[in-house]
């Protein structure tokens, strides 16, 4: 049994505790409050103990051209400029996928990230990074027709074995990854969503990101949003649909599907000038709403919580950081099926360990939630993955910090 002793306890987002332990083996186990408060120094750091949080929308192998999102592009510009001619090249290396995934995880729960959802290439070798790091994942194979694969059954191939090897593997779950409705045909993506119905897994896809994505259902299929979620069958499965900004014909269907989680991914869109995805019309009509990282210029989810609240400000009461807080954690957690996201007595024990310089006055959510706390520990089933900078479990980082620069160096000379 682990115990953590801090100032505050966050036990869900409106809810926290002063002065007090938490208790917990894989699973969390109790909260005591300490009637005597605790023994600290007066200069010592304010400590915070949170849920860990989950970015639901990511893609671990674009870590390096990160920064390339907020060049002023817009999407289609930045994913012929920038992701295709990096895909290729891990599609031609996958072992650099495996090195930018520890690269990216390392960063990921530096900022409280202990679960995510990443879909894209050479998967499997995502997961062999996962399984070195400990952390929580649910993996997806960005299926295309052509692109990076000969056709759509390569990669549904390759998606089914990434289905079969995670199975065994507490910590990963996998999912089927129809890319996005413009680099699969209609009736290929209604398979996809029929094939995880049967399997009773579920959907992490691209829906809405740009006006372009209806503008091509339209001319290409002669097929709304609405006709098109409802060809494919997507609101009957478990599905996690990344962005959602374009929705305004389709968004009661997708607030009323039970199985629909949103992954609103704010500094992607902003970077890349997408729109703005309807989460307060979604959340007040009953819809799931996550948070994602998408790719961004840091993979630090709190960067994402403060653009958050900056975005969603207009037309009312501005946005609660404790209903931030919830998105990141509550939304994220149920998002992936893995429990309800609170410090509560059964859930499991992922845990994180912030550290504040500062007097908390009040809620200590915005601590987290505006960046001002830094995480000084992170727990997944209660065992400690990440301390003072440093992945427990990845004893060779510097090697593998290496091996990333060489492959970064091959890309950057290749002919
Ligand atoms: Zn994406």
């Amino acid at each position: 049994m682990t115990e953590i002793c801090a100032d505050f306890i966050v036990i869900s987002p409106y809810i926290w505790v002063k002065n007090a332990c938490i208790d917990f083996n894989t699973e969390i186990k109790r909260i005591e409050i300490v009637r005597d408060g605790l023994d600290k120094s007066k200069d010592a750091s304010t400590k915070i103990v949170t849920h860990g949080l989950a970015s639901t929308h990511t893609h671990l192998g674009l870590y390096p051209i990160r920064s390339t999102t907020v060049l002023g592009l817009n999407l289609d510009d930045w994913v012929s400029m920038y992701a295709w001619p990096w895909e290729k090249f891990l599609r031609e290396h996958p072992e650099a996928s495996f090195l930018t995934s520890i690269k990216a995880m390392k960063e990921l729960v530096s900022g409280g990230v202990t679960a995510f959802a990443d879909m894209h290439i050479n998967e499997t070798l995502v997961a062999e990074a996962v399984k070195l790091v400990g952390l929580r994942a649910d993996l997806s194979v960005a299926i295309m027709d052509k692109g990076l694969y000969t056709d759509y059954e390569e990669a549904l191939d390759e998606n089914l074995e990434l289905i079969r090897i995670s199975s065994s593997n507490p910590l990963i779950r996998a999912r089927l990854g129809p890319c996005t409705p413009r680099l699969l045909k209609p009736k290929d993506f209604k398979n996809i969503v029929d094939i995880a119905r049967v399997k009773g897994i579920g959907i992490h896809t691209h829906l809405a990101e740009v006006e372009e994505d209806l503008l091509w259902l339209r001319k290409e299929w002669g097929m709304g949003l609405r006709e098109f979620i409802n060809y494919t069958g997507l609101a009957s499965v478990d599905a996690l649909i990344a962005h959602s900004i374009w929705i305004s014909q389709a968004i009661d269907l997708i607030r009323h599907a039970q199985s629909i989680w949103v992954a609103h991914t704010p500094r992607s869109n902003i970077g890349l000038g997408d729109g703005i995805t309807p989460i307060t019309p979604l959340l007040r009509g009953g819809g799931r709403v996550s948070l994602g990282i998408d790719v961004a210029p840091t993979y630090n989810l709190q960067h994402d919580m403060i653009a958050l609240q900056s975005l969603h400000y207009g037309g009312g009461r501005p946005l609660q950081p404790e209903l931030i807080f919830s998105l990141a954690t509550e939304g994220g957690y149920r998002a992936l099926k893995i429990g309800n996201g609170d410090l509560v007595p059964g859930e499991p024990a992922d845990i994180v360990v912030w550290e504040s310089n500062d007097v908390v006055a009040e809620s200590p959510v915005p601590e987290i939630t505006w960046g001002n706390a830094r995480v000084s520990e992170a727990y997944v089933g209660g065992t400690k993955v990440y301390s003072e900078g440093k992945l427990i479990k990845v004893k060779n980082l510097d090697e593998i910090n290496g091996k990333y620069k060489e492959f970064l160096n091959l890309f950057l000379t290749r002919t």
